[in-house]
């Protein structure tokens, strides 16, 4: 056994897949398992294709190339690189895009490896990442996407609270709707997927705002069970799918203010420390190459964070009514950052239970 170890669940993301498949399916909208976080874990995928998505989603080629062995449909949700268009064509069966070049290239490889491959054209409605931001710009786009062979038009998306923190509401859903409509009209073609966002839109699911939306990607809300518009936990999911086991490696009572002058610390910051006395502290074995130090969360209520460095994470243990010693194991609740760096880093062991 190696510590730090990931315990994954996968029964318990299981049921967070069902309970946000059927919550939305309800509502006609269909569902798109963001796999990126987890690496797209053989094991965690197996889980959402039985929690019943639609499709299987991911940033990175890697992953996609891992998904080959389910037979379900993929979809690149990264703008594909213009030197990777041949890999995203045999990879992904649809990808996101913006810039008509891409999308040309993107036909040519398909005509050369005998395949169609579906486009969803990116809108941005204010959040300031990917997509066409000018309205004007999208029917001169789509013709000029109608005339490659290789390609075929499947519909829109767009993507929201991930670099303006932008929610989705009434406005910016009935914009996206809107233009789906427009686009279906003017050029006689099905909008097979409109993708209203990710998993801050599922505290709209039900409302009126979503009316005429039929896709969502969904990742964090999978695994952790909580929207991200204002974070709030979903009702029958659970939140502890993952747990991180980490092993302590020195025990002691030390100040709470470091003595000297104090520079930067290892990551270039000003530390601000608050002088609490004497207290007792443990040094995990797990540091900011592994998790997120803001996003570790200790079963052990009476254990408080006190900061990381690259392989060391500092707990304040003294107001635990346990008595924990030199190689005991202290278990975490992981936010989605801890996730997916304890996923990426090869120093965790993961362990499928
Ligand atoms: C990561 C990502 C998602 C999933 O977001 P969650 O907040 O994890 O649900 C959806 N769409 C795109 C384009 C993404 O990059």
């Amino acid at each position: 056994m190696t510590y730090p170890r990931l315990l994954i669940d996968t029964q318990k993301i299981k049921h967070n897949t069902v309970t946000l498949v059927k919550m939305a399916k309800d509502k006609g909208i269909n569902i798109a398992g963001v796999t990126k976080a987890f690496c797209a874990q053989e094991d965690i995928v197996r889980a959402i294709i039985d929690g019943g998505v639609s499709y299987l989603a991911d940033s990175r080629i890697e992953n996609l190339r891992r998904l080959q062995k389910f037979n379900i449909p993929k979809i690149l949700i990264r703008l594909p690189m213009l030197s990777q268009v041949d890999e995203v064509v045999l990879y992904s069966d649809i990808s996101l895009n913006s810039e008509i070049k891409v999308v040309k290239a993107l036909s040519e490889s398909a005509i050369k490896f005998n395949k169609v491959h579906g486009i969803i054209l990116m809108i941005d409605l204010g959040d300031l990442r990917e997509g066409i931001f000018y309205e004007e710009e999208i029917f001169p786009i789509i013709s000029n996407i109608l005339t490659f062979k290789g390609t075929k038009i499947l519909g829109i998306g767009t993507n929201l609270t991930c670099y303006g923190g932008v929610i989705p509401d009434k406005d910016n859903m009935g914009k996206l709707i809107r233009i789906g409509r427009m686009i279906e009209d003017k050029f006689g073609i099905n909008m097979h997927v409109i993708s209203g966002g990710n998993s801050s839109s599922i505290y709209l699911i039900g409302s009126d705002s979503l009316y005429g939306i039929n896709n969502l990607r969904l990742g964090e809300s999978l695994i952790c069970g909580r929207e991200t518009a204002y974070g709030k936990r979903i009702e029958e999911t659970y939140d502890d799918a993952f747990i991180l086991e980490a092993e302590i490696i020195e025990i002691g009572e030390k100040p709470t203010l470091p003595i000297g002058t104090i520079g930067m610390d290892a990551f270039g910051n000003i530390p601000n420390f608050i002088d609490k006395g004497i207290r007792k502290r443990a040094i995990l074995a797990v540091g900011k190459q592994d998790i997120d130090d803001k996003g570790v969360f200790p079963l052990d209520k009476n254990i408080v964070i006190l900061g990381a460095s690259s392989d060391h994470l500092i707990v304040d243990i003294n107001d635990c009514d346990y008595e924990y010693q030199v190689g005991d194991v202290i278990n975490f609740k992981l936010a989605y950052g801890s996730i997916l760096k304890a996923m990426t880093s090869e120093y965790v062991d993961k362990n499928i239970i």
